[in-house]
Order: C-alpha cells, then structure tokens, then sequence
C-alpha cells in the first residue's frame, strides 16, 4: 500500500525555528524556555522577527546578539524595508555583520499600522528584492527571502509574484522561505511552477501548527493563506477546549509535515510563536532527536 515514507530509513530532517522578540519581561522568559527546549534539536538556524513598521529593531538585534553569546545556534535577523532609509537599514545590517551575524532574512514588510497600502519609503529600498541587492554590497550575508504559494496578497499575479521571487533570489538569496499554507498539494504545484521559472533553491516549507484555530483563521485572511473547510470541521466545538484542540493541532501539522516528507521534502521551517511544545512533538515525529 503506497503510504508515508519509513522513518527508519530516513536521515533527519532539517529544521529551522522562528521566533518573534519579546515585549515584556514575561514575554522575555517565555521565549528563553522556547529557545531552550528547542535548541537540542540542532537546527540549521532559528530566526527572529522584525516588527511591523520596522517597530522592534532594538528588540530583534538583542534577541539575536543574546542568542549568539548565549547559545549554540545560528541566528538569522530578520530585516525590512518599511519605515526607514537606505543608510539606516544598511547601518543595522552592517551592526549585525560586525556582531558575527552572517544570516538576514529580508522583506519588504507590511504598511505600518494604520496605512493600507504599502508605498516605499522615500530614499529607503523599495522592495525585497532591492533590500537582498542592497545586503550584498555589504557583505556576503546568507540571505532568505518570502515565498508565497498562494501568490502574495496584492501582486497583480501569480506569474509576478513568481517574478518577483526570481529577482529575488538572482539578487543574491539562496533560500526562500514560505509563508505558512494548510493544503499540501498548493505548496507541492508551487514547487513544480518554481522549477519551471528556473528557481532552483530550496524553497523550505513554513509549518504553522495552529493552537488558536479562531486566530489564525483571522490572521490568514490578511495574509493570503486560504483556510480549508475541512479544518474548520476538524476545529469545530473546540474553541474552549484547549487540551484537545492542542492534540487536534499535532495530528494536522503531523499529517502536513509527514505527507511533504512523503513527496521528498526534508526540510522545514516552524513558525514557533514563541511556544515549544507543538513544534517539538511535530519535529519528533519527522524524526528529529536531541543531541545527546
Ligand atoms: P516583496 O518580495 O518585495 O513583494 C511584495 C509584493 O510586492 C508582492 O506582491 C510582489 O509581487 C510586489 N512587488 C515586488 N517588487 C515590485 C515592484 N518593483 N513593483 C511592484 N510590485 C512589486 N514581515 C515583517 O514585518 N517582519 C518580519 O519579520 C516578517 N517575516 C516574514 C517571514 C516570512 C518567512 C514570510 C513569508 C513573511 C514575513 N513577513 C514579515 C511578512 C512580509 O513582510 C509581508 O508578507 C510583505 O507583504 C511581503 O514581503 P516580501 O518580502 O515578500 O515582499
């Protein structure tokens, strides 16, 4: 009976874990168990988040240096466009070469709050594509840049947005990273149409297990990710029950994370949240051990 792959026979998977800086000092805690629990598992590199508006850069650039005095991972500083000019985002970008950081995952950002429609700012990089050429004359950074299977929310097309991947990563990316998706078959035919645009870098899958099923339904459809209704039948009842939706949430990123493995994929990228225990039993099952 054809099925999912025999773990046995599999080498581990290759993981990388994101993480959003801390507001608070609980928050702060928070995230420090996270990291703490996850890093046995030896990721290739964790990353961390930059706010919206370009609003956390202090936080992102002290989360990462504490990540880099203080543990064995390899960071990766997430960095935009919005919200500030060439010389000041090449002025952070630069902080992070001089602190050993050699990994920028680079965006265009979204609108800062309260404006709808993003427009560049003036003497800033426009888009991702120009921040990743921009990142290159600085150094020689490992850049990651956002994929979108669904098609970015506001390109004109998918075969743009494809475009713009392209010119992304002929700026200097070797990795794309993408946003989270629910239908594997929508990830599996990107993957085919990147192949066919000529992109031949890893185009690393974004895992999102869902804890808060009412949450990431909101979130998704400002992100472009669809929702399938048969999450919604398999979440149904269970807005007040947390233990089970917990285990609900394990099974559904399992069976994602287990089908993709099935088609070849061995390398994944987990939206943590700053919370653990999801993320781990899901790596777990894709056969990742702690170091011992
Ligand atoms: P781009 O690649 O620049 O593309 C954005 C849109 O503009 C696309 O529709 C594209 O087709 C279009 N476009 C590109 N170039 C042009 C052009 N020259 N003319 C006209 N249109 C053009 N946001 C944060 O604020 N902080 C984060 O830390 C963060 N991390 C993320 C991590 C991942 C893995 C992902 C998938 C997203 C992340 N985001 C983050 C969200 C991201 O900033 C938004 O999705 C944003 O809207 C798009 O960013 P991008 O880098 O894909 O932009």
């Amino acid at each position: 009976v054809p099925g999912l792959p025999n773990l046995a026979e599999l080498p581990p998977p290759r993981l990388s874990f994101e993480f959003f800086p801390p507001k608070t000092e609980k928050l702060e805690e928070q995230l420090w168990a996270c990291i703490r629990r996850l890093e046995p598992l030896a990721p290739r590199f964790v990353s961390v988040t930059y706010g919206a508006g370009g609003t956390t850069q202090a936080r992102t650039h002290a989360t990462v240096s504490r990540i880099v005095a203080e543990t064995s991972l390899t960071p990766a500083a997430h960095l935009t466009c919005v919200g500030a000019t060439r010389a000041e985002v090449d002025e952070v970008a630069r902080g992070y070469w001089a602190a050993g950081v050699r990994h920028i995952v680079a965006l265009r950002g979204d609108p800062p709050a309260g404006q709808t429609v993003y427009e560049p700012h003036p003497g800033g990089y426009d888009y991702a594509a120009d921040l990743v050429e921009g990142l290159k004359r600085i150094g020689d950074f490992e850049i990651s840049v956002a994929a979108f299977p669904e098609t970015h929310p506001t390109a004109l097309s998918a075969e743009q947005d494809l475009d713009n991947l392209k010119r992304k990563i002929d700026a200097g990316a070797t990795r794309a990273i993408t946003q989270y998706f629910f239908d594997t078959e929508t990830y599996l035919r990107f993957l085919d149409r990147c192949g066919a645009a000529g992109i031949t870098v890893p185009i690393v899958p974004g895992i999102m297990p869902v804890t808060n099923f009412v949450q990431v339904k909101r979130f998704s459809a400002m992100c472009g990710a669809s929702v399938p209704d048969w999450m919604g039948k398999l979440f149904e009842g269970l807005d007040e029950d947390l233990e089970t939706r917990r285990m609900v949430s394990v099974v559904v990123a399992a069976e994602q994370v287990r089908l993709l493995q099935a088609n070849g994929v061995d390398e994944f990228h987990f939206y943590t949240l700053n919370r653990p225990d999801l993320v781990y039993a899901i790596a777990h099952l894709l056969g990742a051990r702690a170091a011992r």
